[in-house]
């Protein structure tokens, strides 16, 4: 029997990594599963080669659980240690790096520092946050190799003896401590299994589960096949998953199939999806799948879950892909993400910056494509597909230039036009006398009705912008596009959305506007309304309500968080204006009239009719209004 001390210069490595490990002690099955892979993977490697004659046999991992011992154990049938190597592999490397560990944590978070770890190969050592004891019996592949069984209580002492290990490979066999007993847990064990090594690429076993196995040659009564329930090794992963295989290879159900099985609780459909298949100047893979995108930008559930050879890493792909990508489902594989490293360092990697552009640019391809050669679908998806390509224009410069050629623009009759044929479309007509082209646009075709009504009336065509981020959207577009406005069709009187030279002449004089201003002010009063005068039609409503676009957007920016600083103007009001068509023969009547009581009476009711079409007339004053309507019929 061999025994030594582990050989840390600078200081204990078992109470670093019971304390900075804590947070994500989970990662130590990980970390053992993907050595036993490694090892395993090995093992084929040199058959491959021919250096290994002969049959490999089973070559699966296994985890298993012996509550009664404490025990939990990463048994697997790869190329093993010889003594020399559990010497090297184990006592040493691992601790020269984790005296660089040391070197490098300082000056680091703690969470910055569990991320570290995993960088200095200290994967094995993992193990001690959830242990007290760890035992290593392995057995080399080479022929004259003798087992050997290494023994570490979680000080730096070890021991190393002679096992009797028959068979090739190695078992990690951890003593499971008090306070981690919850990894005895058949359930939470499965658990973890689940999410990291659902798609590993050499087969585990964990575990038994019964199946339905059919009886060759009988039948019941009624001559169906007959089963009887067999236990059988239940295996925990898919070692083939759809992005690891040749796109070509691969039919739309089985990326369908493949979506279930890494959302099983998502009951929708993909719209369509990218097979990423790179391998210089970065190796990538996967399959980004594009969901419906709900109106509200929920929470993401679903999220792109990030590999590291088929390894789970995270699924928090943030930093790593632009935002608006981060709506999108699936798999990115790439062993040349550095992983265990933190975001701040991850956000400023140029491999990194490298890996977004591409995906950036791949699901930018994907849209142009669909675009261009199935225009019918991509019109169909639109609806579905809005919010995330918005919200990539919004946010990624890059992005916009690409989207600009295939973004859509709905109009209040259900068209869609890209940015160039709407332009063309409307610029004859709704260039004003700035010669500044005006998109008009509806927030709720019900609400503003009679607005989107007078704009067609006039011959305006009226886009519908009632998604989240057409707030935002709107916004972009007026910085992007040259000489172009945005303008909501309640904003103002239809005359005044789109001014031109000619002036409509007034019925009233300037001496009856200033007259009857204090009567109307006086029938709203409301301070967050301002009476204004505007030559109509005489077949225009008398009194109408608009709101302006400036004030409205400041009120919308604010209600989404931003606003620029505004936070000072507290809870900014509604901002009204009533405008009154100084053409309207009643309203000339009224300027006529001389009879005090009468004229407020009458200047009441045509404004709670504005107030009313806009459903602003509520509680009292409604009731008031009904009453006085009711009077003036009897
Ligand atoms: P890393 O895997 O990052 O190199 P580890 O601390 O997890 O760091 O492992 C150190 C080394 O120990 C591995 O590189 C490998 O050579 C050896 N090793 C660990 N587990 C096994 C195993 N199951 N079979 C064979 N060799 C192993």
């Amino acid at each position: 029997m061999q025994t030594g001390k582990i050989n840390v210069q600078t200081e204990n490595i078992f109470p670093i990594i019971k304390k900075f490990l804590y947070s994500d002690h989970e990662i130590f099955l990980r970390e053992l599963i993907s050595n036993a892979v490694d090892a395993t993977t090995k093992l084929k490697a040199l058959s491959s080669m021919g250096d290994i004659k002969g049959e490999l046999g089973d070559v699966r991992i296994e985890v298993l659980l012996d509550k009664k011992k404490k025990t939990l154990t990463i048994r697997d049938r790869g190329i093993g240690m010889t003594d020399a190597e559990v010497d090297k592999y184990i006592n040493q490397i691992a601790f020269s790096s984790a005296e660089e560990f040391l070197e490098k944590f300082k000056g680091h978070s703690e969470t910055d520092a569990s991320q570290l770890i995993g960088h200095f190969g200290l994967g094995f050592y993992s193990s001690f946050m959830v242990a007290d004891k760890v035992d290593i019996e392995t057995l080399s592949w080479q022929d004259d190799a003798k087992a050997v069984k290494w023994s570490c209580d979680g000080s730096p002492d070890y021991t190393l003896t002679d096992s009797k290990k028959k068979k090739r490979g190695t078992d990690i066999v951890l003593h499971i401590n008090k306070d981690n007993e919850e990894f005895l847990e058949e359930s939470r064990v499965s658990g973890l299994l689940n999410k990291y090594c659902k798609f590993l690429p050499v087969e585990i076993v964990f575990g038994t589960e019964k199946k339905q196995e059919k009886i060759e040659g009988e039948k019941d009564d009624e001559g169906n096949d007959k089963y009887k329930e067999v236990e059988t090794e239940r295996i925990i992963n898919d070692t083939k998953p759809a992005w690891t295989i040749k796109p070509t290879e691969l039919k739309d159900e089985d990326y369908r199939e493949f979506y279930r099985k890494l959302y099983p609780y998502n009951f929708e459909e993909p719209l369509f999806w990218i097979h990423l298949n790179v391998d210089y100047p970065f190796n990538l893979t996967g399959i980004l799948y594009f969901p419906k995108v709900k109106e509200r930008l929920e929470v993401q559930k679903d999220k792109i879950q990030l590999y590291c050879n088929q390894v789970f890493v995270t699924d928090s792909v943030e930093g790593i892909v632009p935002d608006f990508l981060t709506l999108l489902h699936g798999v990115i594989d790439s062993p040349d993400i550095p992983l265990n490293v933190s975001r701040s360092y991850l956000q400023s990697d140029p491999q990194v910056k490298k890996i977004s552009g591409h995906i950036m640019k791949k699901v930018a391809d994907k849209l142009e494509d669909m675009f261009k050669n199935q225009r019918e679908e991509f019109d169909k998806k639109w609806d579905d597909i809005k919010v995330f390509i918005q919200y990539g224009m919004i946010s990624e410069n890059k992005f916009f230039e690409r989207a600009e050629k295939f973004c859509l623009l709905k109009n209040t009759e259900g068209n869609t036009f890209t940015f160039e044929d709407y332009k063309e479309k409307v610029k004859d007509v709704q260039t004003d006398k700035e010669k500044q082209l005006v998109y008009l646009y509806t927030s709720d075709k019900v609400a503003q009705h009679s607005y989107v009504q007078a704009a067609n009336d006039k011959g305006y065509d009226v886009l519908l912008m009632d998604g989240v981020l057409d707030n935002h959207f709107v916004n972009s577009l007026e910085q992007k596009f040259e000489k172009t406005r945005f303008v909501r069709v309640d904003s103002d009187v239809v005359d005044k959305l789109i001014p031109k030279e000619e002036s409509v002449p007034s019925k009233l004089t300037d001496e009856q506007k200033e007259a009857l201003k204090p009567v109307f002010t006086k029938s709203v009063d409301n301070a967050s309304f301002t009476v204004v005068f505007e030559n109509l039609s005489e077949t225009d409503l008398p009194v109408l309500i608009t709101q302006p676009e400036f004030m409205r957007r400041m009120k919308d920016m604010q209600a989404l968080g931003g606003g620029g600083g505004m936070g000072f103007m507290g809870n900014m009001p509604d901002y009204y204006n009533l405008v009154i068509n100084a053409n309207h023969p009643v309203v000339f009547t009224l300027s006529e009239e001389k009879d005090e009581a009468h004229r407020d009476g009458m200047a009441k009711q045509l404004t709670d009719l504005a107030l009313l079409s806009q459903n602003l007339l509520k509680g009292e004053a409604l009731t008031g209004f009904i009453r006085r309507s009711v009077d003036l019929i009897a």
